[in-house]
């Protein structure tokens, strides 16, 4: 790519392109590229830490009687152009069925890397460009997407929910805020909370801007360790060139309070725009009681 620079480097196996003022800019910043989720210096979540156990299937790709699989069930198909989809798309895309958790077969587990149930975890699986919009800096594929496809993750530092509200508090109202919260509810009515930071060290996830009618969906994926990875998945057949987005709410719309005045104006234009972004306001009412 003439005058782009691969802000990725060496740390995806396809590059992240960007025009150089974007890569001089991400420079001055200070921004450090990281493919996953790392731990922030303040917390003791660590995202690497090894927590599942394997399987021994000592094969290219794991089959119906390996361990993981009978375990947690097969999460990714093979169709017939050999693209690899996600199997329960529908159920991540509509809310309203549960989806049964991914769990990808992980470091303990004997397959090769090309097994059929690794793939969020083997990262970018196509070029990404990068672009100044009316939005700031947006993503774009570089190649067609079938749906189903994984596309990349939202990673970045882990933080704690006391981390996250602060690190939210201090934002001005013109900055860019990356920090997410990912809720899951569990079977047996536990739930948890993830939150990722990109704005410091983070991947190609960070680019990823808002739309109230997006063409990718966030789907919580986990290998190694109960923190999952965000991946997003598409949820429409996405053409070479075209912006990706997904909706910032999460995955579940939360109650947000309309006259709060640090919330911004969304430019997606799409049809059914609310007009505002979407934000966590747990993020916001955890400061009160810290
Ligand atoms: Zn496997
Ligand atoms: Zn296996
Ligand atoms: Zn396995």
């Amino acid at each position: 790519m003439r005058n782009c620079v691969d802000v990725a480097t060496d740390y995806e196996s396809f590059p992240v392109w960007a025009p150089k003022e974007i890569s001089e800019s991400l420079r001055k910043q200070g921004f450090q590229y990281t493919p996953g989720n790392v731990k922030a210096s303040r917390s003791d979540i660590d995202p690497n830490e090894v927590s599942y156990e394997g399987c021994s299937c000592v094969k290219q790709s794991c089959e119906v009687d390996c361990d993981c699989l009978r375990r947690f069930n097969p999460n990714y198909t093979k169709s017939a152009n050999g693209k690899t989809t996600l199997i329960h798309i529908d159920d991540h895309v509509t809310t309203s069925n549960s989806p049964p958790p991914v769990y990808e077969c992980n470091s303990m587990c004997k397959c090769g890397y090309q097994c059929l149930n690794r793939l969020v975890q083997n990262r970018l699986q196509r070029p990404i460009l990068l672009f100044e919009g009316n939005k700031g800096v947006g993503a774009k594929t570089a190649a067609a997407i079938d749906r189903g496809e994984f596309v990349c993750e939202y990673a970045g530092e882990v933080l704690s929910d006391v981390e996250a509200a602060h690190r939210c508090q201090r934002l001005s109202a013109d900055d860019m805020n990356y920090v997410i919260a990912v809720r899951e509810h569990h079977h047996g009515g536990n739930m948890t909370c993830t939150y990722v930071d990109p704005c410091h060290r983070g991947n190609v996830g960070r680019w990823v801007n808002h739309s109230c009618d997006p063409n990718l969906v966030m789907v919580p994926v986990r290998a190694d360790s109960e923190i999952p990875m965000l991946a997003l998945f598409a949820k429409k057949n996405i053409n070479a060139e075209e912006e990706l987005s997904f909706h910032y709410g999460g995955l579940a719309d939360e109650e947000i309070s309309e006259q709060n005045v640090k919330r911004k104006q969304c430019l997606c234009g799409a049809n059914n725009c609310k007009g505002f972004l979407p934000y966590d306001l747990s993020l916001f009412a955890n400061v009160m009681t810290t």
